[in-house]
């Protein structure tokens, strides 16, 4: 199903990110992620892709098996570096014949092991560059769906670490929608107003796509703090902080687990009161925090 029928359909909708794992031996516990959570009956859920390597072609398999086996329809994530046209080409051609509907765009971080990573690498410097390319695969007719594949792309709700001009950050994101996305979906973020302010600039730049808030609950102190580095420059209110505190100050890992669930869960009851297009969980793929906030706000 086309993107904008998924949003028109559910307002808001509710969707989950997955990533393929390496290790093939948590393979099994994804799927039974997967299927646990089929049960919320998801707008879609969406696959990571990796920095390069054979975790690309994970990506591929994932979705299709997905798209196969259970009624979700699943979004592929898709990255500039170090893909020529053709590459990317085949990867959609491969998703258009496999029946996927929708696809998110994105630049890509350069590989860790490279920091200094040359763009001219591959043929997109930009996610508006890959953007055009699939709208143009789109209008080339090469996708089952006469309006081809729908289009996501990655907002920053506490900005984007490489442009901190926040006016050019919002003239970059413009240039997305207008080379042809159809939504945005946010990174991970913690204080709504972040959210809410971040829709509201949008807005006065002329963006009207609709904006999917991405959230993902504190599930214990290492995993925040490897998400501080991950999803750069990601601010933990001090709220959360020192509720995570106490909680881990009795040596309880359940304990820091349902803080980070209550904060999830209030977060989105404030998203869903002040109707944001969607919440996207980022699910670390498991099903628990997503299904507690869930019974939480009595979805
Ligand atoms: C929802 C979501 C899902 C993600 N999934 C993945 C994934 O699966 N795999 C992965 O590798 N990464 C993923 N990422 C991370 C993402 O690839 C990185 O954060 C990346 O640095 C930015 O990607 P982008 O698509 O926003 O890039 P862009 O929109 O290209 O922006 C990147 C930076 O360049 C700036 N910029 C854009 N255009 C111009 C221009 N013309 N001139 C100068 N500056 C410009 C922007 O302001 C921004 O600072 C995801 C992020 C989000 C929010």
């Amino acid at each position: 199903m086309h993107i904008l029928d998924i949003l028109a359909a559910s307002k808001p909708s509710l969707s989950f990110e997955f990533f393929p794992p390496r290790a093939p031996s948590a393979w099994e516990e994804l799927y039974q992620t997967i299927r646990d959570l089929e049960t919320l009956s998801p707008s879609f859920v969406s696959v990571t892709y990796g920095a390069g390597g054979s975790t690309r072609d994970l990506t591929h398999d994932l979705v299709v098996r997905i798209k196969q086996t259970t009624s979700i329809p699943p979004v592929p994530h898709l990255t500039c570096v170090g893909h020529t046209r053709a590459e990317i080409d085949a990867i959609l051609l491969r998703y258009a014949e496999a029946g996927v509907s929708n696809i998110l765009a994105l630049r890509g971080d350069p590989p860790k092991e490279q920091p200094n990573y040359d763009w001219s690498q591959g043929d997109f410097r930009y996610a508006a560059d890959l953007v055009a390319h699939i709208k143009k695969f789109n209008d080339d007719k090469r996708h089952p769906d006469p309006r081809g594949f729908g289009i996501g792309v990655a907002g920053f709700p506490e900005g984007h670490p490489a442009t901190p001009n926040r006016v050019n950050e919002l003239d970059n994101m413009k240039a997305k929608i207008d080379a042809g996305a159809d939504y945005i979906c946010t990174q991970l973020f913690f204080d709504n107003h972040d959210l809410f302010d971040y829709r509201d600039r949008c807005a006065l730049a002329g963006i009207e796509a609709p904006l999917i808030a991405g959230v993902m609950p504190v599930s214990s102190t290492a995993g925040m703090k490897r998400m501080a580095e991950l999803a750069a420059g990601a601010r933990y209110p001090a709220k959360l902080i020192k509720a995570l505190q106490r909680a881990s100050s009795k040596n309880d890992p359940d304990a820091v687990e349902r803080v980070g669930i209550h904060y999830a869960a209030q977060q989105c009851a404030e998203l869903l009161d002040n109707e944001v297009a969607g919440i996207h969980f980022y699910t670390l793929n498991k099903s628990h925090a997503t299904r507690q906030i869930y019974a939480s706000l009595g979805l």
